[in-house]
């Protein structure tokens, strides 16, 4: 009898793993740098909002990523609800993000008092499908005196946040087209993006604004943290006064011209994050070495496929995963792997089943539902890939 392909599948991920377990889905190592730059931190008592850190990181940030201006910030679900109101996004308003992605970024949209739009995904990158959603502004939307509006609701949509799954960059010069044409700012959530590369540009690069993670489980961890990312010199300035409390003035006398956000990452967190900058390059290739031996190990299974680049893109690979054809045999694979301590997972609920955005607009959402129903997360540690 042949072999079912959930436990066909779990033989290839044994097979690429270590022995010892369990063996997590995703968890940082932490090396010596790191304890001496937080242990630096400590001794000198500036652990807080102030402090040579948290410049020294979002400098770092900006050099690797080759953004203009970086600006950390406590979390990435924080740097996202910035991201949208420097992009303009006003109560009452529509703003348009993918079905699957974490729950952070529909949150963010209804931090801002506004409604999310919930647009279909595409098979290949796994993240918002730029047709899909031209076709849902031409169904429901009409540009107004260069505002777009969703003539179904009334209300105007300000903008599209694009999220780049498991670090696999959507389409984005098809979805720049598509955002310009339609007068919608594109927002990037690259949370699990840092370290992946569209046409050779880092992923953050092509929207008016875009944010980073680095939560516990994201490529680099600062325990928690996050950043946004810009172009734009003037932006940039509005990002830091808006995350910072909106301060003005200097010695010891402080104004504050605006409600501003409490959104600063703290100095102790951005010595971690200095020490992992550091090691980045060599985290991303390790985790392109696992990426390479999963795709190699699925290479000619039958009713399984690993999910891989396309061919514009190089993705850091933060969580790889693997697509049952079907549903059953996905469901099968989670049991049986996490039974043996393997620890894998399904992607996350899809919004509009969530009871809290189950009333929102959507277009149809069928690669969506495919994909939900078939994914499956594969243990993707740094350490996994190196020797
Ligand atoms: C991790 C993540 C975020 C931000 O999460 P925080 O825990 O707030 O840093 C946002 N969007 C996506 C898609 C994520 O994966």
């Amino acid at each position: 009898m042949n072999a079912s392909p959930a436990s066909a599948a779990l033989d290839l991920v044994r097979d690429c793993l270590p022995a010892e377990r369990p063996v997590a889905l995703h968890e940082p190592r932490f090396k010596e740098s790191a304890w001496e730059m937080v242990k630096d931190c400590l001794d000198s008592g500036w652990v807080s909002t102030v402090g040579s850190y948290v410049d020294k990181f979002e400098t770092m940030l900006a050099d690797y990523t080759g953004a203009r201006r970086v600006i950390a910030t406590v979390n990435g679900t924080t740097a996202l609800h910035a991201a949208l109101l420097l992009a303009d996004v006003q109560p009452g308003d529509e703003v348009i993000c993918p079905a699957l992605t974490f729950v952070a970024t529909a949150n963010a949209i209804s931090y801002c008092h506004a409604t999310p739009h919930f647009v279909d995904s595409a098979r290949d990158t796994l993240g918002l499908d730029p047709l899909a959603l031209d076709g849902q502004l031409e169904r429901v939307a009409e540009k107004r005196g260069g505002v777009c509006y969703n003539l179904q609701t009334g209300r105007p949509i300000r903008a599209v946040v694009a999220m780049h799954t498991f670090g696999h960059p959507v389409d984005l010069d098809t979805l720049a087209e598509v955002c310009s044409r339609w007068n919608l700012v594109l927002v990037e959530d690259a949370a699990e993006s840092l370290g992946s590369l569209y046409k050779g540009r880092h992923t953050g690069r092509i929207g008016r604004i875009a944010t980073l993670s680095f939560n516990g489980n994201k490529i680099i961890t600062t325990g928690g943290g996050g950043a946004l990312m810009t172009e734009d010199e003037e932006l940039g300035h509005r990002a830091k006064h808006l995350t910072t409390t909106a301060r003005v003035g200097s010695g010891w006398l402080f104004d504050h011209d605006m409600v501003g956000y409490n959104y600063r990452l703290p100095n102790l967190n951005a010595a971690l994050g200095c020490a992992q900058m550091a090691d980045l390059p060599r985290l991303v290739e390790a985790k392109r070495r696992i990426a390479g031996r999963y795709a190699e190990a699925f290479r000619n299974e039958a009713g399984v496929s690993f999910a891989t680049e396309t061919t514009n893109s190089k993705c850091n690979y933060w969580l790889n995963a693997i697509l049952f054809e079907d549903p059953a045999e996905r469901e099968l694979f989670l049991r049986l792997s996490n039974d043996e301590r393997i620890i894998t997972r399904p992607p996350w609920r899809l919004m509009h089943e969530l009871p809290i955005y189950s009333g929102c607009p959507r277009m149809a959402l069928p690669v969506a539902e495919y994909l939900a129903a078939r994914l499956a997360n594969i243990p993707s540690s740094p350490h996994l890939g190196m020797d």
